[in-house]
Order: C-alpha cells, then structure tokens, then sequence
C-alpha cells in the first residue's frame, strides 16, 4: 500500500507531497502541529488533540485551515489509505503561503498537511520493558512552549545531545533546578510515598494530551497527581521516572545524567498506567 499524504485539499504520493517554498512554517515556522497515536485502527484522544490545536491557533491569531468536522473526516481518512491501524497521524496548520514578509499576510488561507505512519506496537512494549535514559540540558527556548508550535530547533538540538549520550530523551532544566519537560514529552515522578508527581502546565510546558488523559488514568487506579514542580535531584531519588506523549504514552525513565533511578529497572507503576491507558482514552475509529 503506497504512502498518501493529505497537502492543502489533495491526496498525494507521499514521494509527490510537497509544499510552497514560500510556505511560512518552512520560512518562519508560523504554524502549529499535532500528533494523535492510531491504536488498533483507533484515533485516540482526537478531541483534546483538536482542542489544543484550536488553542494554539488562536493563540497565533490563525484561523482553522476547514471547519472541524470536516478535519476530523480527513485525519480518519488519511489514516484509512495508509493502512494504519497502530501508528501515529501528524497534522501541521501554517498561516500560509505569502511572499517572505514578518507581518501577516492578508486574507491568505492556512495551510494544511496530515501524515500518517505505521509503527510497531512490539517495539514499544520492549522499549517499555527496558526503559529509556534522558539526560538533563539547561531550558533555551522561548516563553511561550504552551503553544505547539513547529518550532522546534532547541527540542531537536537536546534530543541529538541525548542521543550522542546513549539516551533517548533530554529533560529541559528550569533555573531553579526543576525540571520542565522532555524535548518531546512531559516527565514525571513517583515519589517514594507512591504520589505521581509532573509540573502544573498553566506556563512553561506543552499540557500534553497524554497528560491529561494519565490524570485520570491514575484516578482510575486509585492514584493521586500532585501537580508541582520537582529538581533533577529528587527525579533521581524517585521510586520510579517516565515520560509521557502520544507516542510514548507512559514509558519508564530508568536512567538520568549517567544515574539509576532506583534499582535501574521500570516501575510497577507506570507500568499499570501504561496498561489501564487505552481502557480511559477516547478512541475514535479511523
Ligand atoms: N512536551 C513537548 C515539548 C512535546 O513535544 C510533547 C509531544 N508533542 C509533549 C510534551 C507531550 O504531549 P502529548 O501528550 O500531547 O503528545
């Protein structure tokens, strides 16, 4: 089955898809992105993933690239003719394609992309098995990571550094030593009195979407969230670590900066909220 990727209104080859280069996500990165995790042939978590993106164009004064519905429909159905049934689908919305200029063009028309890609559940299951390492590197980037933006260079820069240390994610490290965010996921704690504990996201962090549905994967379970932020120190000293996001969902952090977390194996606990996630999501058929 080929690749089909959705530009501006077609269903194209994926090797044929392309867009503008006058395109301001490519010139300025002036656009905002999503990704939803496909599982067994579900979308999940499709109406917090438009929520956010609704608010991060509002944020940037773009409009919706069609009406909502309308986006739903063709999210499922680029996930349709790729085949997907465990994967992930990425929209990006930009402000447009105009002549290269700061200012917003007017009266130009959003542009839209969606992909969609397979993956392999059984290579996430070992991962989780195993666990990851993060590193920790000093936050760079701009005030507003509230928004999800395509621009992304600090992220990409701390994750290539994690990866030339061995690991698979970089934590960004506010000044007063807590710790914010991984480049491509939010990081939590468990402490040793068993309270899960991530960084309240009103400023400073992406609230990412698998956040959100974890808080009430871990109410299912009888868990407590405290939201607040924890130091580099205390992630070490934890019962348990892990990140989450759409495609990680919750995956165990048995390494930080070179040091186990606690015995250097994945924890019991984000191991049952890892299992119990799919049971709370919202699933959407594709
Ligand atoms: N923070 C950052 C910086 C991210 O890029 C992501 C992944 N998009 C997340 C957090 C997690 O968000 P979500 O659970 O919505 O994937």
């Amino acid at each position: 089955m080929p690749r089909i990727t959705y530009v501006n209104g077609r269903y194209l080859r994926h090797p044929d898809a392309s867009v503008h280069v006058e395109d301001r996500g490519y010139q300025f990165a002036d656009g905002v992105y999503e990704v939803c995790e496909v599982k067994q042939g579900f979308v999940v978590d499709m109406t917090r993933h438009l929520d956010r993106l609704d608010r991060s164009l509002r944020e940037l004064s773009i409009s919706w690239p069609m009406h909502r519905k309308a986006l739903e429909l063709v999210i499922r159905e680029v996930v349709r003719r790729n085949g997907v049934r465990n994967g992930l689908v990425y929209l990006q919305v930009t402000r447009g394609v105009a002549p290269r200029d700061f200012l917003f063009p007017q009266a130009v028309a959003p542009a839209l992309v969606i992909t969609a890609r397979k993956a392999d559940p059984a290579q996430a299951t070992k991962r989780a098995e195993a666990g990851i390492k993060v590193i920790t590197v000093p936050e760079n980037r701009w005030d507003r990571v509230d928004i999800k933006t395509v621009g992304l260079l600090p992220n990409v820069l701390a994750k290539q550094a994690a990866k030339a240390a061995g690991a698979q994610e970089a934590w960004f490290v506010d000044v007063d030593g807590t710790v914010k965010e991984g480049g491509s996921s939010n990081a939590w704690i468990v402490t040793r009195d068993g309270y899960l504990v991530t960084r309240p996201a009103e400023h400073g962090i992406l609230r990412g979407i698998t956040r959100t549905t974890l808080f009430e994967v871990a109410a299912s379970l009888g868990l407590t969230v405290e939201e607040r932020g924890f130091t580099v120190a205390e992630a070490k000293a934890a019962r348990e670590a892990f990140i989450s996001s759409a495609t990680t969902i919750a995956m165990p952090v048995v390494e930080i900066d070179g040091a186990p977390v606690a015995n250097g194996h994945p924890g019991s606990v984000v191991l049952s909220l890892r299992a119990a996630f799919f049971d709370i999501a919202e699933k959407c058929q594709a």
